[in-house]
């Protein structure tokens, strides 16, 4: 199965990844995830994504196209893969339509994660990752199991209200029009956001099943 999975910052694209990809055993591949994880070990993607990240500002399109086609052509994409946080342009889509076009296979689904906006900046806000163990809290709605746990968890640069708020803008200009893109083509499916991980993972099952 190669899927997408696309939604505001803050729609749970992350934390449904997760609990997808062990289900359907392929691999997770997170834009943003690698991204940090360039930012990180100071390569020179990461120091040229950085500023943007920081800002909330989208890191231009041939620097995560490159990352990204590089990632999927790697021998345990093969079979499928799960993208969370690319496409998120069309220019991006269009470059991954091009390289499943040669490879000779399709994009089989598209899940669309909905979050009215209120609730996007309160979710990232309160967001928390745990760098040992890659998985997301939230202070209020997911807390952490452990006082170990909670102290060593990250806030990530761009989770405050100003960049969430900026990431939102980018969202709406830029991304939205991935959903007629991929509604055109027949793959997208529509899923509720609202609601606990396990309500939305339940909606995801059905969706991917129609
Ligand atoms: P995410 O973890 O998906 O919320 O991504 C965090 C940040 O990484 C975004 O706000 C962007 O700055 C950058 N980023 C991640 N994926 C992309 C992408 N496909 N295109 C451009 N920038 C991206």
């Amino acid at each position: 199965m190669r899927m997408i999975l696309i939604g505001p910052p803050g729609a749970g694209k992350g934390t449904q990844a997760a609990r997808l990809v062990d289900k359907l055993q392929i691999p997770h591949i997170s834009s943003g995830d690698m991204l940090r994880a360039a930012v990180k070990e100071g390569t020179k993607l990461g120091l040229e994504a950085d500023g943007y990240m920081k800002a909330g500002k989208l890191v231009p399109d041939d620097v995560v196209i490159g990352m990204i086609l590089e990632r999927i052509a790697k021998p345990d994409a093969a079979g499928g893969f799960m993208l969370d946080g690319f496409p998120r342009t069309i220019p991006q889509a269009e470059a991954l339509e091009g390289a499943m076009a040669k490879a000779g296979v399709t994009i089989d689904r598209v899940l669309l994660i909905e979050v009215p906006d209120e609730l996007l900046v309160e979710r990232g806000v309160g967001r928390r990752n745990d760098p040992l163990t890659g998985k997301i809290y939230h202070l209020k709605f997911d807390p952490p199991p452990s006082q170990d746990v909670a102290e060593r968890l990250v806030h990530r640069k761009d989770d405050t209200a100003e960049a969430i708020t900026e990431r939102l803008k980018y969202y709406g200009s830029w991304t939205s029009p991935l959903i007629p893109f991929y509604d055109a083509k027949g793959v997208l499916r529509r899923v509720d956001g609202v609601g606990t991980p396990d309500e939305v993972t339940a909606r995801i099952t059905t969706a991917l099943a129609s």
